[in-house]
């Protein structure tokens, strides 16, 4: 079955490492990050807006899945990635166009206004594929 992805979440991915905004966001998340890293033909379909793992926001924050500057990370990721929305394709070309198109330091302006940058793990996720590394396996 197709996951449904938006643009910036393709980058995310690859920086998972267990952490959310909540236990039910994360646990959402690493349900498709390991069916991502197990089953690399998963066919992907980049939607524009909310998508699979914004499904799992927590209801009691505020939300911002619709917001203006998230919609920016998204335009900004496809347009690095050469994809836009409505495109279906296995993950396992999604992760070609990563290392055919981006850098690990192209984090740090694609993503500027995101709040898990400082951690790092997404540069760190972004140059393990680029070294033609695979999606590690999750932190126990
Ligand atoms: S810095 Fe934020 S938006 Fe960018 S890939 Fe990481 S989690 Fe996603």
């Amino acid at each position: 079955m197709t996951i449904r992805l938006r643009g910036h979440h393709l980058l995310c991915l690859l920086g998972f490492r267990g952490m959310g905004y909540s236990a039910a966001y994360a646990a959402n998340m690493a349900r498709v990050y390991n069916r991502l890293k197990d089953e690399p033909d998963t066919p992907v379909t980049i939607v524009a807006g909310p998508d699979e793992l914004c499904a799992c926001f927590p209801p009691d924050e505020e939300p911002h899945c619709e917001n203006a500057s998230v919609a920016r990370l998204d335009r900004d990721a496809l347009a690095k990635l050469d994809l836009r929305a409505g495109l279906t394709l296995p993950w396992s070309a999604v992760i070609a166009r990563v290392r055919a198109g981006v850098e690990p330091e192209d984090i740090g302006t694609l993503c500027r206004t995101c709040q898990w940058r400082s951690y790092g793990v997404c540069e760190a996720g972004v140059r393990t594929i680029k070294e033609g590394g695979w999606l590690p396996p999750l932190p126990e």
